[in-house]
């Protein structure tokens, strides 16, 4: 324990990983190479003394890196009819006598590169976990290279601690323009729902900072298998003011959905992608070729989609959506326990002009209050004399109320 204590003490942390990551390095080298050559000469039809080693010597250490064999070739001296176990041969060069083809050794080498490479891989593994050396060192010391290749190899089945080496790397500016640029399809792999906690928020933020380039590879995530990697390529896509596709709409479209996103309900995860509120934007913004996307999400069997279509149509007084769009934000103005829903049918039905008015006027005495003020108040501020003549004489209904109440 005091040998510990004083190198503990005395040997920097640094110097303890370099002798790790040197002593492991050759010693994989060394497995490497003796598993080629154990490879290469497997099926050898040379055979050859093992010498004169009495069985006892197996047990010791020496011999597990070093054999004492003599190496003479015996190849000739076996004929080819005879059965293993009726083999009787004497080696011309040591004198020893083998009675099993079994015993004789295919290779006349005398170290045992394959096991030194294990034991140096051992030793390097000692070295780690007898002294306190930060761990993260040694990944450190891992060539990008290596890195690079095995992800893009092994892509998921690769460690998340060599790929987060990678991304770290990245974040730092280590990286050549090149490499920068290769990270993209990781980045976009990252998007996936997988077991990685925040891996696809911090992949979303780097793609929206590659900006442009980005742009064909989360083209391509669009038609992904796994939604959350649809949707947050998506969102980008969007942020990055992409061209509205056929392919960027439908997952939009997707999106309006009341979904996992930004956050899944009763779990604490949290992604910063606001996909119903930023596919609302961007339908918005580009209503001429959006707006058959959207008829298609009247008919949907999602409350918060339907609603977010028939309210972008009406923000943009579409009103050949009109007789569809209508009663979706009609019952929305209703009392109801979803938040800002009357708000977003306010907006809408002003939208489309003195057009919703007949519509407004079938509900100017409606059972439901909410309903019934949001109806008086909008007709009011358009067409009051429709109000008096139907006989009511209010003032037009302060709506502050309900939006207090709510929460506004
Ligand atoms: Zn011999």
């Amino acid at each position: 324990m005091e040998l510990l204590t004083f190198i503990n003490e005395h040997v920097h942390a640094r110097h303890v990983t370099m002798l790790a990551a040197s002593i492991g390095s050759i010693g994989l080298v060394l497995l490497l190479s003796g598993g080629l050559v154990k490879c290469v000469t497997w099926r050898s039809i040379r055979r050859y003394c093992p010498g004169p080693s009495p069985p006892w010597s197996r047990l010791s250490p020496f011999h597990w890196l070093w054999t004492g064999r003599c190496g003479y070739d015996l190849t000739g001296h076996l004929s080819s009819g005879r059965a293993a176990k009726d083999l009787v041969l004497i080696c011309p060069e040591c004198g020893r006598s083998l009675k099993k083809i079994k015993e004789l050794q295919s290779c006349p080498r005398h170290v045992r590169w394959f096991a030194l490479g294990g034991w140096f891989v051992l030793g390097t593994c000692l070295v780690i976990s007898l002294h306190p050396v930060n761990r993260k060192r040694i990944v450190h010391l891992i060539p990008t290279i290596v890195l690079f290749h095995g992800e893009d190899l092994l892509e998921s089945h690769w460690p998340n601690r060599l790929k987060g080496e990678l991304r770290r790397r990245h974040s730092h500016d280590l990286l050549d323009q090149e490499r920068s640029l290769a990270m993209i399809p990781f980045y976009v792999r990252d998007l996936r729902d997988d077991d990685v906690k925040f891996n696809a928020d911090s992949a979303r933020r780097r793609l929206f900072q590659f900006g442009q380039v980005a742009l064909p590879a989360l083209t391509l995530a669009l038609g992904s298998d796994d939604w959350q990697q649809r949707q947050i390529a998506a969102d980008v896509l969007r942020e990055l003011d992409a061209s509205p596709t056929s392919a960027l709409l439908d997952v939009t479209l997707e999106g309006l959905r009341d979904d996992d996103l930004p956050r899944p309900r009763g779990q604490y995860r949290f992604t910063y992608c606001f996909n119903a509120r930023s596919g609302t934007k961007y339908m918005l913004k580009h209503i001429d070729i959006a707006e058959t996307y959207l008829r298609r999400g009247l008919a949907s069997n999602d409350v918060q989609q339907r609603l977010l279509c028939a309210s972008v149509l009406g923000r943009s007084g579409r009103h050949e959506s009109m007789d569809k769009a209508m009663p979706i934000l009609l019952e929305h103005l209703a009392d109801n326990k979803q938040f800002k829903d009357a708000k977003l049918g306010i907006r809408a039905i002003e939208g489309f002009g003195d057009a919703a008015l007949p519509w407004l006027m079938r509900y100017i005495d409606d059972r439901d209050t909410q309903r019934r003020d949001i109806a008086r108040h909008l007709v009011c501020k358009r067409d009051p004399e429709s109000l008096f003549e139907e006989g009511i004489l209010l003032p037009p209904p302060d709506l502050r109320a309900y939006f207090t109440t709510i929460g506004q």
